[in-house]
C-alpha cells in the first residue's frame, strides 16, 4: 500500500473527484462475495449506494479501511473490496477509530444496525462524536434484530409485538438522528434505499466531511420487519430536508427536525458543522507528529512483531 499524504480526508482533499469520469466503477468495489441477505433486503440498495459512492469518491480499494459490527448489516464490509474487519458486537466504532488514529491517510468506514449501535454498543456514539476523528459511520436502521430471528431491537417502534414479546413493546424507540445530534456529532444525516441516488450523494457527503460523521439509513428488513418499512411505503413518505429549506448549519432547527418523526421520513442532511476543518483529529496528528520529534513514523511491522504468535514468540 501507499499512503496519501494529509489526513484522511485528504484523500477527498487532494481535489475533488471528477464525478464525471471516476477513476473506479462501482463494480471495482464488489468483493467478490455473494450476499446471503433475504430476498428483497434493503441491504442490497445500501450496498449498491456504497459501491456508488466509493466510486465517486475515487480512493482506490487498498486506501480505504471497512469495519463493522454483528447483525444482518455487519456482512457488509465483506462485499466491498477494501481492507475489512467483522468486529465484536457493537465495537465498530472503537476499533474504526483506532485504525484512523493509525492509519490517518485510510479513508476509515464504520457500519452496523440499529441493535449493534444504539444498543449493544451504544455507549460508543457519544465518544465518537466529542472526539470527533474523521470517519464515516453507517447505520443500517432496520428497527428488529433480523439475524437473530425478529426480537425489538432500540430502534423497534412502541407497542410492535413479536415472537419473543407477544405482548408488544412497552418501551420508547431511540431516535438516532436526535440522540447523535444530541450527542455533538458534527455531522449526522438520514437515507434510505428508496432513493439510492439520494443514499450514494449522502454517502459521499459524509465521507468527504472533516470529522466524524453519522448517516442513519432506514433499510427494511422484509423477512421480520414491519410492512410500513417497506421500500414501496418508504417512497411515499419520504421528505428531502431541502423542501423543508433546512439550513444544515442551524442546529436547532435540525434537532426540531429530528425530534418530529411523525409519519414523514426526513431523508438528507440534519446538520453539518460549520467549523470546517476537524480539529480535534489535527491536533491529535500534531502532537504525535511532536513526540516524534520530526522522527518519522515507526515501523508498523516492528510493533506488529512483538505481537506475533508462533515459532518466535514461542
Ligand atoms: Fe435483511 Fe431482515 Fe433478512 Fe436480515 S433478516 S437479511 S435484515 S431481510
Amino acid at each position: 500500500m501507499s499512503p496519501q499524504s494529509g489526513d484522511g480526508n485528504s484523500s477527498q482533499a487532494s481535489g475533488p473527484p471528477n464525478e464525471n469520469a471516476p477513476a473506479f466503477a462501482p463494480r471495482d468495489f464488489k468483493s467478490g462475495r455473494k450476499p446471503i441477505w433475504c430476498p428483497g433486503c434493503g441491504d442490497y440498495g445500501v450496498l449498491t449506494a456504497l459501491y456508488r459512492a466509493l466510486s465517486i469518491l475515487g480512493r482506490p480499494p487498498e486506501e480505504i479501511a471497512f469495519v463493522s459490527g454483528i447483525g444482518c448489516s455487519g456482512r457488509i464490509s465483506g462485499y466491498v473490496k477494501s481492507f475489512g474487519f467483522n468486529a465484536l458486537h457493537g465495537r465498530a466504532l472503537p476499533i474504526a477509530q483506532g485504525i484512523k488514529l493509525a492509519r490517518p491517510d485510510l479513508l476509515v468506514l464504520a457500519a452496523g444496525g440499529d441493535g449493534d449501535g444504539f444498543s449493544i454498543g451504544g455507549g460508543h456514539i457519544a465518544h465518537a462524536a466529542r472526539r470527533n476523528i474523521d470517519i464515516t459511520y453507517l447505520v443500517l436502521d432496520n428497527l428488529i434484530y433480523g439475524l437473530t430471528k425478529g426480537q425489538l431491537s432500540p430502534t423497534s417502534k412502541q407497542g410492535l409485538s413479536t415472537a419473543s414479546s407477544p405482548g408488544g413493546s412497552l418501551e420508547k424507540p431511540i431516535n438516532p438522528v436526535l440522540t447523535t445530534l444530541a450527542a455533538g456529532a458534527s455531522f449526522v444525516a438520514q437515507g434510505t434505499p428508496a432513493d439510492l441516488d439520494g443514499l450514494a450523494r449522502l454517502i459521499v457527503e459524509a465521507v468527504r466531511f472533516h470529522g466524524f460523521a453519522f448517516l442513519n439509513i432506514h433499510t427494511p428488513c422484509v423477512t421480520f420487519g414491519q410492512p410500513e418499512e417497506s421500500i414501496r411505503l418508504q417512497k411515499e413518505h419520504m421528505h428531502s430536508l431541502d423542501e423543508f429549506k433546512h439550513d444544515p448549519t442551524d442546529y436547532f432547527r435540525a434537532l426540531r427536525l429530528a425530534a418530529d418523526r411523525g409519519s414523514k421520513l426526513y431523508t438528507g442532511v440534519f446538520y453539518r458543522n460549520p467549523r470546517g476543518e476537524e480539529e480535534l483529529s489535527r491536533q491529535i496528528r500534531e502532537q504525535n507528529e511532536a513526540a516524534r520529534g520530526g522522527a518519522p513514523a515507526p515501523d508498523r511491522g516492528k510493533i506488529l512483531e512483538r505481537f506475533q504468535i508462533g515459532p518466535k514468540n514461542g
